[in-house]
């Protein structure tokens, strides 16, 4: 996979912030754990992966046991470990934190033990059981739909994934923030589910190469693991025209395409949550001249994690607040030039020459219509059971960000797993 994307993409100009551990440094990070018996950290971690004992397994060198706890409860875990927000789940849950000491790094243990155990050319750690006439197709080759076709495949059932897009993944692949992971290690990942024996099938639409009637006809479930839409806009004048961007389009053209985001000048981002913060940061280290966010409530309404904003900061991104957005400004030849704001009852301008909408992502209206019985909610999310993914649909199933609206990895894996589990349990 590494070979089909373009060699000079910004992506690669992000370093990685916490590089791979040494084995010297995995065994004494591992030293440190307690191995408490009503571990928090366990408790913490939306796929409740086996914390102590996979920590346990890399201070007595059985790196590959370690790698197959993890699996056994997170297939994901290669790049849970890597993109995690760790300091409010597990890590934040360690029993250090309330001593003050620093807590175990559960996640650069867990990237050491998964990273090492997934390496080209190491001996395969499960063994799929005997084909067992069950066919399930999954739509999107997210994290949601990678973790339940991994488990199905596991269990001897069929599973191939259609993806609209020309690489799989999902946002793993374009979205998450390059200094966390970089879409090749997001391949690497989607080639090691593929060797569980997944089928993934990319360049598939649903609703333009595929569709609901013949999946149902032809599968025994359906699962839908689709994630948002397209990027939401803010409907103010100037809003058409070169220099505005939605956010996950400008991160997915940023790690994807060569060099799309070179020469940035003053950069705005408008929104308060993690996708505003990821842009900003990433804008800052690309080297753009001036980062600035743009949030319309207060700092402590911002929904972005305060660990990542304090990060954003150190990077030099400024933050405007309780400034809501009015119009865009252009030069007579249609170049961007401000965006004008309202803060506390004034008009300002605020000088730019690009900004990133990162105010939300549409919901998936288009795929519910497919499949009779699968219904929306109030907020447009894919209605769902969320303890097996079961819709209004007996053979539809959903999980991840289309049913809760944009939550992280971690809880779209969980899902997926859960579903598999279902299906595997109502087979027998
Ligand atoms: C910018 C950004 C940064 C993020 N950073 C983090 C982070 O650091 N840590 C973290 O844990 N979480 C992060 N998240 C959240 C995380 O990426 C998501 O929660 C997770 O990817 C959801 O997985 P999913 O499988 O539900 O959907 P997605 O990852 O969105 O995958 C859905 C897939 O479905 C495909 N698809 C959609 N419609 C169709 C169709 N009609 N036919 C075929 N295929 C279709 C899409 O192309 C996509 O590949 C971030 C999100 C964003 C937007
Ligand atoms: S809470 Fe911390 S010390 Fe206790 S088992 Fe979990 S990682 Fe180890």
């Amino acid at each position: 996979m590494k070979s089909v994307l373009p060699q000079q993409r910004d992506e690669l100009e992000l370093k990685d912030k916490k590089p791979l551990y040494s084995a010297a440094e995995a065994k004494a990070e591992a030293d440190r754990c307690l191995y408490c018996q009503d571990a928090p950290c366990i408790k913490a971690c939306p796929t409740e992966i086996d914390i102590p004992t996979f920590i346990k397994k890399i201070a007595t060198d059985n790196v590959r046991g370690s790698a197959k706890t993890i699996f056994e409860q997170n297939l994901l875990g290669y790049s849970c470990a890597r993109v995690c927000p760790v300091e409010v789940l597990c890590v934040g849950a360690c029993v250090y934190n309330a001593w003050h000491r620093e807590p175990i790094q559960i996640g650069r243990l867990q990237r050491y033990a998964t990273e090492k155990a997934t390496q080209p050319g190491k001996p395969p750690l499960f063994t799929s059981a005997p084909p067992s006439g069950k066919k399930v197709a999954l739509i999107g080759a997210g994290p949601a739909s990678l973790a339940c076709a991994g488990y199905l495949a596991l269990q001897g059932h069929a599973a191939v994934i259609f993806e609209k897009r020309p690489y799989a993944g999902g946002l793993n692949t374009t979205g998450i923030a390059p200094y966390k992971l970089h879409a090749e290690d997001s391949l690497h990942e989607v080639e090691w589910v593929q060797s569980l024996g997944v089928e993934v099938k990319t360049g598939m639409e649903l609703g333009k190469d595929i569709f609901g009637k013949d999946l149902l006809r032809d599968y025994d479930a359906v699962y839908l693991g689709v994630g948002l839409g397209e990027d939401t806009k803010l409907r103010i004048p100037g809003e058409e025209g070169d220099g505005i961007y939605g956010a996950t389009a400008w991160i997915e053209a940023m790690k994807l395409t060569p060099t799309a985001g070179r020469k940035l000048g003053r950069v705005l981002v408008v929104g308060g949550g993690n996708t505003a913060i990821d842009v900003a940061r990433e804008c800052a280290l690309l080297g753009a001249t001036e980062v600035t966010m743009v949030y319309r409530r207060d700092a402590a309404s911002m929904s972005g994690y305060h660990h990542e904003m304090e990060g954003a900061r150190k990077e030099g991104v400024r933050l405007v607040t309780r400034a809501t957005p009015v119009a865009f400004e252009r030069d007579a030849q249609g170049k961007l030039t401000g965006l004008k704001v309202a803060v506390d009852g004034t008009e300002q301008v605020l000088p730019c020459d690009m900004v990133a909408l990162a105010i939300g992502q549409s919901k998936m209206h288009a795929i519910a219509a497919e499949f009779p019985g699968v219904e929306l909610d109030a907020r447009g999310c894919i209605v769902a059971d969320p303890t097996n993914g079961a819709t209004g649909n007996a053979k539809v199933f959903s999980g991840g960000d289309c049913i809760n609206g944009g939550k992280e990895v971690v809880n779209a894996v969980a899902d997926g797993r859960n579903t598999a589990r279902y299906l595997e349990q109502s087979w027998k």
